[in-house]
């Protein structure tokens, strides 16, 4: 079983023939759109196939822009039973905005938590502390599962307490600070994904199904074999699929 459970469907130069992919795969994924705007035609792509959940996002580093939308997002929401990706983004060229970022965040987990919570998938580069700080605060908006962690460990560990879950992909696999972290996660708690086709390997967008790669590598950080990891992830999924109650 295939599981990537943050992908952008609908960025790829043609989503029909990825989500046809997807489908000839059987891949579970979680797709998640970048702006409220994008939420109808992503969520198409997945209309015919009930393995493809669709999240409705408002990413932080288009929040300055996009900031007009909330209103877009809050209107869709009863229809949303996934969110993402929403956080914050303290990296170069966006942290000038995190005011306006924290402000936005801040107001959607309080919605989330008004609506009975949600599944989320959250973008913490460069402000993994504040996005915690924020999940702290709110702590009815759902299920937090950090995307491509890249959090210190000290952070890392405020949010194994805060009870995130985790998903990593092969970008994050391929440097050795991404292993470290992976190393330290609980191993119930770590989900495949793949951010393509943001995320790249050799040069090459990631596909959805190519969240596979992970396994091999989680072998030798928790020095097991392939076939148990890929249990071991499988069960994780199962366990938010059935005892979490999503999907
Ligand atoms: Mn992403």
């Amino acid at each position: 079983m295939i599981v990537d459970m943050h992908c952008h469907l609908d960025l790829y130069p043609d989503p029909l023939v990825v989500g046809r992919q997807c489908k000839s795969h059987g891949i579970y994924a979680l797709s998640v759109t970048t702006t409220p705007k994008a939420w109808h035609g992503t969520s198409r792509l997945a209309s015919d196939n009930p393995r493809i959940r669709t999240a409705l996002g408002l990413h932080p580093q288009l929040v300055h822009e996009c900031y007009k939308e909330l209103e877009l997002f809050e209107a869709l929401l009863p229809d949303a039973k996934y969110v993402g990706e929403i956080g914050l983004d303290g990296g170069k060229g966006f942290k000038e905005h995190l005011d306006i970022q924290i402000k936005i965040f801040r107001h959607i987990l309080r919605s989330l938590e008004a609506a009975g919570g949600r599944l989320m998938s959250i973008h913490s580069r460069a402000s993994a502390g504040a996005v915690l700080s924020e999940l702290y605060e709110c702590p009815g908006a759902g299920l937090p599962i950090l995307h491509w962690f890249t959090g210190n460990k000290v952070e890392l560990r405020r949010a194994i307490d805060q009870g995130c879950w985790f998903s990593v992909g092969p970008a994050m696999l391929a440097t050795k600070r991404g292993q470290e972290l992976i190393a330290l996660m609980p191993k119930g708690r770590i989900l495949p994904e793949t951010d393509g086709p943001f995320a790249r390997l050799n040069n090459k967008p990631l596909m959805p199904w190519e969240s596979v790669h992970i396994s091999s590598q989680i072998a030798n950080l928790w020095c097991m074999r392939l076939f148990d990891v890929e249990i071991k992830l499988f069960e994780n999924f199962n366990d938010l699929v059935k005892t979490l109650g999503f999907w």
